[in-house]
């Protein structure tokens, strides 16, 4: 039986005493590579003609997008599915998710045949539940969202013994998601600037540890104007939660900033910047346009801030984390009738 020491909650998300919140290092991050890569195909780095000619500078995209669940989370899932103690194996894991990180979770748990339940908000996005399900988890929505739904979870773990999987709160997701900055500084290890969506940090964090302290790029992290806890944490150095994160792009929708990221996040990033929902609506149909990519709001929450930044990209080389494809039936409609909230 394996002992844990405890850790006392420094956010208002309940830590349990299995969780461990020491930062994960660069080595941590070459050890998941090792896991990732039998798991996971690398993802391309794609330079981005449109943008690079908009921008006045060359700009690649990291096709995030391309992993089989559509999102980056599952490299994290895979990894902590790989280094799960053995006690946990039955009865599983839980973990709330508005969708991503959910699917990681239950992508990872059909590899390592380990059974997953995951609570979703009250009126999830269908496809992202569909999809959970495929892979074999039971989802419960539970409340009005992602908090309400991870309160549930929290209290799943401590009556029925599962190993609740927190979606930042967790080094072995954090290094797990870092292997994308790998890839990313062995491509193009001239690169200046990485734009990346902020909800609750893991992807950020690990840009950071990689593409931050081996390149020596700026890691800028991205929020939407709706959904800005991270921002206010890392801006203000506290971990007070917000009252609303009703944001277009639900994958980064948390009310309540993360301790283990905000702490890597106020290290290594050099800035937080935020965008309004109308420019990230904006951006999922300008990259529907240009690119013919289908991306969901969260990815172009990276896209709407580059392009905001005008001219002073100008000469510069920078990686857009396109962080996820799983965009809803209905805001892909609007998408392409040019329905947006935004004007062009
Ligand atoms: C989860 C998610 C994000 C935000 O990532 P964090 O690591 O929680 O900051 C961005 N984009 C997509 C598509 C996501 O699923």
């Amino acid at each position: 039986m394996t002992t844990y020491d405890t850790v006392e909650s420094p956010d208002e998300t309940t830590v349990f005493s299995y969780h461990d919140l020491e930062p994960p290092t660069l080595s941590d991050v070459y050890a998941a590579r090792s896991v990732v890569s039998r798991h996971l195909p690398e993802t391309p780095l794609v330079r981005s003609e449109f943008l690079s000619a908009e921008l006045d500078a060359d700009v690649y995209l990291k096709r995030e997008d391309t992993l089989p669940t559509g999102a980056f989370k599952v490299r994290g899932g895979v990894n902590l599915c790989a280094r799960l103690d053995e006690e946990f194996h039955d009865p599983g894991l839980v973990a709330a998710s508005t969708g991503n990180h959910g699917q990681s979770v239950a992508y990872a748990g059909r590899e390592f045949d380990i059974p997953v339940v995951v609570a979703v908000p009250g009126d999830p996005n269908p496809d992202k539940v569909a999809a959970m399900e495929r892979f074999g988890a039971e989802v419960h929505p539970h409340g009005r969202d992602y908090d309400d739904a991870r309160e549930w979870a929290e209290a799943r773990a401590r009556t029925e013994g599962y190993r609740y999987v927190h979606s930042a709160n967790e080094p072995a997701l954090v290094a797990g998601v870092a292997t994308a900055g790998l890839e990313v500084v062995e491509r193009v290890p001239e690169v200046d600037t990485l734009f990346c969506p902020v909800g609750g940090g893991s992807s950020a964090s690990g840009y950071c540890l990689t593409v931050g302290d081996i390149a020596d790029a700026d890691v800028v992290g991205v929020q939407s104007e709706n959904a800005s806890a991270m921002y206010h944490a890392w801006a203000e150095g506290h971990l007070r939660p917000r009252e609303d994160a009703d944001t277009y792009a639900e994958g980064l929708q948390s009310r309540v900033p993360f301790a283990l990221t905000t702490e890597m996040l106020r290290e290594g990033l050099s800035e937080m910047v935020l965008v309004s929902d109308d420019r990230i609506e904006d951006a999922v149909e300008t990259m529907l346009r240009e690119e013919h990519l289908l991306l969901e709001g969260a990815a172009c929450a990276a896209v709407a801030a580059a392009l905001e930044r005008g001219d002073e990209l100008a000469g510069q080389t920078v990686v857009l984390q396109v962080s996820g494809r799983n965009l809803a039936a209905s805001k892909l409609e609007a998408a392409v009738c040019g329905e947006g909230g935004g004007s062009e």
